[in-house]
């Protein structure tokens, strides 16, 4: 049996990754939240599917939403679906190795275009670069996750996007889904703001299926 709490460092091409994802890209950062907001699109597919087959699930009858939170004082977006989750398996495998990320398309597009002398902020802005582009914009990041699998404990993933992430089984009991806590850097604070957010929502994610809330009000 895994060890409660774990420190593990991310793989070589991850790290190269992290480091063309912190240091390369000027622009287009909000896209971030294309990224994660289209993960939990994926996931609460994913949830909905193994509903309709019949699988019994965790929290049933909990609604399939996305939900935003910015702590302007505090610098924190906080963004939470209702959708699969990750056992601690699950984590380890999707947020630490690249065959499991868009990150790797990610790459391929990079090697090919920076033939023709594109610069990463494009690529980045047209593909995305899945859930590692957070990293654009925090310089901390909490993933707090519970499966839907109803004998799978709630895992907690956190990571600075340096080399390391640390992992963690937690003995509280949490409802299905996962909570994606940015702790933006000092530079990256406005996304923090509730407008700033709900404009870039309406930007890049008006086509999200599912309904994503942000205080009293569906965005
Ligand atoms: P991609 O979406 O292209 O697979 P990402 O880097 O965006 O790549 O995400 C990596 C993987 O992490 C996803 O495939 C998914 O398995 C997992 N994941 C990310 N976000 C979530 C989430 N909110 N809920 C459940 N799983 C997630
Ligand atoms: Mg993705």
């Amino acid at each position: 049996m895994a060890a409660a709490q774990e420190h593990c460092e991310f793989k070589t091409e991850i790290k190269k990754l992290l480091d063309i994802i912190t240091n390369s890209l000027y622009t287009n950062r909000e896209i971030f939240l294309r990224e994660l907001v289209s993960n939990a699109s994926d996931a609460l597919d994913k949830l909905r599917f193994e509903t309709s087959r019949g699988t019994e699930v965790k929290d049933p009858d909990l609604p399939l939403e996305i939900t935003l939170e910015a702590d302007d004082n505090k610098h924190v977006l906080t963004l939470k679906d209702t959708g699969i989750g990750m056992s601690r398996d699950e984590i380890v495998r999707f947020l630490g190795t690249i065959a499991h990320s868009g990150s790797e398309q990610f790459l391929e597009n990079m090697a090919r275009e920076s033939k023709e002398n594109k610069d990463a902020s494009d690529i980045i802005g047209r593909f995305g670069v899945g859930f590692y582009s957070v990293f654009m914009v925090a310089h901390k990041v909490v993933v707090t996750s519970q499966s839907y699998r109803s004998d799978e404990k709630p895992v907690r993933w956190t990571s600075d996007g340096l080399g390391s992430y640390d992992v963690e089984t937690l003995d509280e009991s949490l409802p299905r889904g996962t909570t994606i806590e940015i702790h933006l850097k000092e530079d990256h604070k406005e996304y923090a703001t509730e407008n700033r957010i709900k404009h870039i929502i309406k930007t890049h994610s008006n086509f999200i299926s599912f309904p994503i809330k942000m205080g009293e009000e569906t965005v």
